[in-house]
């Protein structure tokens, strides 16, 4: 009998999959948008397993990176390298195209949201003081806190993003 532990990685991918429409989309929890996966007892970034899969082994410091722009996308053909810099630049890039501040409709520029996130994952003020800081409603920060409004922008401001640490132990 074939335990389903000692499925190979790729197989045990392939049955998380649910959807192969251009993205491909698994069943995976995700943590901040990417799936993860557990193999030989570590969690791993289904993005990074099926690049390495597809294309070889990734070099120390370089990030698969998603052409589609959707984090939650594992299709190979969908993931290319970059740099953390490329990553960032195509991030702000993408998000100056697609939505943002250059909508017309946002008071806020993509820089401030990001530093309002980060505030509200540091922890120290209250949404209420943060309203006051930006000049807005406290109801749009708490929007901004729960992802309705500006999900595509990190928590990290742009400027001095750092991937926390804890977050590459098994990558
Ligand atoms: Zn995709």
């Amino acid at each position: 009998m074939l335990c389903r532990r000692n499925l190979p990685i790729q197989e045990k991918i392939q049955q998380h999959i649910i959807s192969k429409e251009d993205c491909w989309i698994t069943d995976l929890s995700s943590p901040k948008g990417y799936p993860r996966i557990g193999h030989n007892q570590k969690m791993r970034k289904v993005s990074r397993v099926m690049f390495e899969l597809h294309y070889g082994e990734i070099p120390e410091g370089m990030y698969v990176c998603h052409k589609c722009d959707n984090r939650a996308c594992v299709n190979p053909e969908h993931l290319f390298l970059g740099t953390h810099q490329d990553n960032m630049a195509d991030m702000v890039k993408k998000n100056r195209q697609a939505k943002g501040s250059n909508q017309g409709s946002s008071k806020l520029t993509e820089k401030q949201v990001a530093e309002i996130k980060f505030l509200l994952a540091e922890g120290k003020l209250m949404q209420k003081e943060i309203a006051q800081k930006f000049g807005i409603r406290p109801s749009y920060v708490s929007a901004i806190k729960c992802g309705k409004k500006w999900k595509h922008l990190s928590h990290q401001p742009i400027n001095n993003y750092s991937e926390p640490k804890q977050l590459n132990l098994f990558d």
